[in-house]
């Protein structure tokens, strides 16, 4: 070879590289601190962290044990003999449970649980098939897999669950990986996936899985092995949705329950011309999350768009002041635009679960903090609600309303410990582990402090590296002391997070807003000297040399707030929700003798706020003052509801204008 022709291949390579690598490297333009660097210390998340691993974990697996879901893969891998054991989606049951596992061992070792691991994954691996195909119902019994599970693989895409069930898989391999660096579960995950890519692609065999999941598995493989492939996948099984070659996916069938509807798996338009939030919400979510996670890594720009605008749909018509969403029992789906109901609101644990995960991701992509508003609501409100304070009773479903008899939790008006579909209660075994993970944030010179936790942090600024710690009594009170301690003083900008309901913007939309705004505003001093808030997105922006043991003091004014609804919103009608904080508060019957659908409550009552360390793990109660000699009406945060009995309890309650 000349020279010449040498240098020019050899600046061809470089430019190539350089391509490569800019490619390569595109990811969120901020980063979360991740949930093993943050610990967190408050008396109201860390006794909910411990309860989960205390309690959930070891619960959720021994019910999956006692209900055959783990005896699957032992039975589909030859290790013991009999049939297949209930629905065709359980497998993701227990790698639910696992990845919750892996992130609790992430942050305690535990030999016995990381023994107990190993042993599951085994099974997991011996129920895997010679390809790499993994769907114990099939491999059980091929002739008469379970209900819906199709007459041979990937015959039901719409409904089987196969790409679903493995989608999990993947998040629990790579969590499972993480936290112990053990390859075990991680090489089954990455020979099913690579199986899965042979299968399907552009030229290959065409198609999309009914419940969307296997995206955000694949972009963790992706991360976790640079494997362009994996992320290449995850975004062919988005791109095929809502294609015309499809439809006869749908119109082939016999079934025409909505089940087998084209919108309610989010699949009636590509997901780039999808402008509204329809059909199953927590399918959606997980769409809307793994589109997230695209868009970030290939920088599609179609996908921001379309998602920006389902978010605004959502937020300004579809959410509820809990942050729940999905407000129909009929296909656990989205309702019409305005459709709120309160007792037979649906909003399933899952969707809550689902819409952290989306509006995190729409965070780290736009750097706002609207996002991290309805996350907050969310998480303090309509998810929380979800899981009992003992660990082991769930809601399915979260109404705003109860009459105590209406039996809205799958054939119970209250909590109940397991579900034939146990999608709940698992979610929360993996959420909780992973809830200090959404505290933080972070750019190359930008801390991002979202959540108000008793928590200590790191984040790396380049070889920098800086603590942050709060202490807090957050959510019962807004006084919140940060702590600063880089290693070597240094400049960059802490931005702290003025919340929406702290601004008189209870969410991001005119969809609620406060009968009575506060007058009160939120107070920011560094090292004891006020400063002035500049506002940036949502967050108050500090830029300065920091050094150790600086400290910023904010001070949030917490009064009773009184949310009223958007007038298109007619189950809200007349109706006002009480917001102390980040807290929704509901009236339970516990509290209120006689019940509470009968009561009014005067928009002039003033509210008496008392802690009580006793109740319901120690909360703050609201009690409106009395005009007369009856007892006043007495509010709970509406995540501590159904604890006491089963009795009438409502969020909105009707106003006596005065
Ligand atoms: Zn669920």
């Amino acid at each position: 070879m000349k020279f010449k022709t040498f240098l020019i291949l050899l600046l061809a390579f470089c430019v190539l590289s350089l391509v490569y690598t800019k490619i390569a490297h595109k990811d969120y333009p901020l980063k979360p601190v991740a949930f093993t660097a943050v610990q967190i210390n408050d008396s109201f998340w860390l006794p909910r962290m411990e309860t989960n691993r205390n309690i959930t974990i070891p619960f959720a697996f021994r019910k999956s044990e006692e209900t055959g879901r783990i005896a699957n893969f032992a039975k589909a891998g030859g290790l013991i003999p009999g049939k297949f054991e209930g629905r065709r989606y359980n497998d993701s049951d227990v790698f639910k449970i696992m990845e919750g596992a892996a992130y609790s061992l992430s942050l305690h070792r535990d030999a016995k649980l990381e023994k107990y691991m190993d042993d599951l994954i085994s099974k997991v691996a011996a129920a895997q098939e010679e390809d790499g195909y993994m769907f114990t119902t099939r491999t059980i019994d091929p002739e008469n897999p379970a209900a819906g599970a199709g007459k041979e693989r990937w015959s039901n895409l719409g409904s089987s669950h196969e790409l679903y069930n493995v989608g999990h898989m993947y998040e629990a391999a790579v969590a499972y990986f993480q936290a112990t660096g053990k390859r075990n579960f991680l090489d089954v995950a990455l020979k099913n996936a690579d199986y899965i890519a042979e299968v399907f692609g552009p030229e290959k065999r065409r198609g999309f899985p009914g419940h969307q999941e296997i995206e955000i598995g694949l972009v963790k493989l992706y991360r976790v092995t640079g494997d362009e492939k994996y992320l290449k996948l995850a975004k062919f099984f988005l791109d095929e949705r809502g294609q015309e070659k499809h439809k006869k996916m749908f119109s082939d069938s016999s079934d025409f329950s909505i089940y087998n509807q084209d919108w309610y798996l989010q699949a009636h338009k590509s997901v780039t011309e999808q402008n509204e939030a329809v059909g199953h919400a927590v399918r959606a979510t997980y769409m809307y999350s793994g589109m997230a996670d695209v868009a970030a890594l290939t920088g599609d720009k179609s996908y921001i768009k379309a998602m920006d605008r389902i978010w605004e749909n959502v937020v300004s018509k579809k959410l509820y002041v809990t942050g729940g969403i999905g407000s129909r029992h009929e296909g656990e789906a989205f309702g019409d635009d305005y459709e709120l109901p309160n007792a037979t609101a649906y909003n399933e644990s899952c969707a809550a679960i689902g819409n952290v995960f989306w509006n995190h991701r729409l965070f780290l992509l736009h750097g706002d903090a609207k996002y991290i508003d309805v996350l907050e609501r969310t998480i303090y409100n309509g998810l929380l609600s979800g899981i009992s304070l003992s660990g082991d009773l769930f809601f399915y479903p979260n109404p705003l309303e109860s009459d105590g008899k209406y039996k809205f939790n799958q054939g119970e008006a209250t909590r109940k410990p397991w579900f034939d579909c146990a999608c709940c209660p698992v979610n929360f075994a993996r959420f909780l582990p992973s809830f200090p993970g959404y505290v933080y944030a972070h750019t190359d010179d930008t801390l991002y402090v979202n959540l108000f936790v008793g928590s200590k942090g790191t984040v790396k600024f380049g070889k920098n590296s800086v603590d942050v710690s709060q202490q807090t009594d957050y959510p019962w009170d807004g006084d919140i002391k940060i702590t600063i301690e880089p290693e070597k003083e240094t400049e960059f900008a802490v931005h702290i997070r003025i919340p929406g309901w702290a601004r008189n913007v209870p969410v991001p939309s005119d969809l609620y807003s406060f009968l009575n705004p506060s007058k009160e505003s939120v107070t920011l001093k560094v090292n004891s000297e006020t400063v002035e808030l500049e506002m940036d997105k949502g967050f108050a922006r500090i830029r300065r040399r920091w050094k150790r043991g600086d400290i910023i003091e904010l001070a949030i004014p917490t009064p009773v707030q009184r949310t009223i609804a958007n007038e298109n919103v007619k189950d809200a009608l007349g109706k006002v929700a009480l917001q102390r904080g980040p807290l929704v508060y509901c009236f339970e019957e516990a509290d209120n003798k006689g019940g509470v659908l009968n009561r009014r409550l005067a928009d002039n009552l003033e509210f008496d706020v008392e802690f009580k360390p006793d109740l319901l793990g120690g909360i703050n109660i609201l009690k409106a003052k009395s005009r007369d000699k009856t007892p006043g009406l007495v509010a709970i945060p509406y995540y501590a509801w159904s604890h006491r009995g089963i009795g009438e309890m409502t969020v909105w309650i009707p106003r006596e204008k005065i």
